[in-house]
């Protein structure tokens, strides 16, 4: 698992907690998947590139550190992705948000998109690709291969929960893109679920259950 960051901090730990809990409301599950959210951002963009401007602060000049935030894109994959961008533009206000949208052909369940809006001059950019759920890879391993034909600089995968299963399908079709996750579940069940698990994350974010 050489390209996966657990992010183990207790606040992350703790909000991740109090989100498993089947009893937690929509308005609760949403507050705390905000909160989780900005504070994963600040771990995945960590090694974010970072150049020199010439500033005045009150007593002298100084050259002082900045962060290009529109070079950056936070990637959603539909629906419950979006559950996680308004965290992420809190802590990264300038950055970019692009769209994916697959559904899962019932015949040979493999991922179709539907929807895909991205931002130009893609080459120029980092991507983050958000998913609450890493399950069984199949998506996040279509948005990879679709997001790689524009040549981004680099893509990461963020996601709150993961299992053995999701991380070694997509570490095995994409080595490359890390994959950023707050837990790694026990396992897959035969519904593509992940156990234990938090739900379905988008009726949860939602409140469509
Ligand atoms: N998607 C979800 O919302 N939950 C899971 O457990 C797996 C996939």
């Amino acid at each position: 698992m050489s390209n996966v960051h657990l992010i183990n901090h207790p606040l992350v730990q703790h909000k991740l907690t109090l989100m498993r809990r089947k009893d937690a409301s929509t308005n609760t599950f949403r507050r705390l998947l905000n909160e989780l959210s900005s504070l994963m951002a600040y771990e995945v963009t960590r090694d974010m590139a970072m150049q020199d401007v010439e500033i005045e602060t009150p007593l002298e000049t100084m050259t002082a550190k900045v962060i290009d935030g529109k070079k950056l894109v936070f990637v959603s994959i539909l629906r419950a992705g979006n559950g996680i961008l308004e965290g992420m533009l809190s802590v990264v206000p300038g950055a970019r948000v692009g769209h994916v949208g697959l559904y899962r052909d019932p015949k040979t369940l493999t991922a179709v998109e539907y929807y895909f809006k991205m931002p130009k001059d893609m080459h120029e950019r980092d991507v983050v690709i958000v998913d609450p759920m890493l399950a069984t890879g199949n998506s996040a391993i279509a948005a990879v291969e679709r997001l790689k034909e524009l040549n981004p600089k680099s893509i990461k995968f963020v996601c709150l929960l993961t299992c053995p299963e999701g991380v070694a399908a997509l570490q095995a079709a994409h080595p490359d893109v890390a994959i950023y996750t707050a837990a790694i579940d026990r396992q897959l069940n035969s519904h593509g679920y992940i156990v234990p698990g938090l739900g379905d994350a988008g009726d949860r974010i939602f409140g469509t259950q």
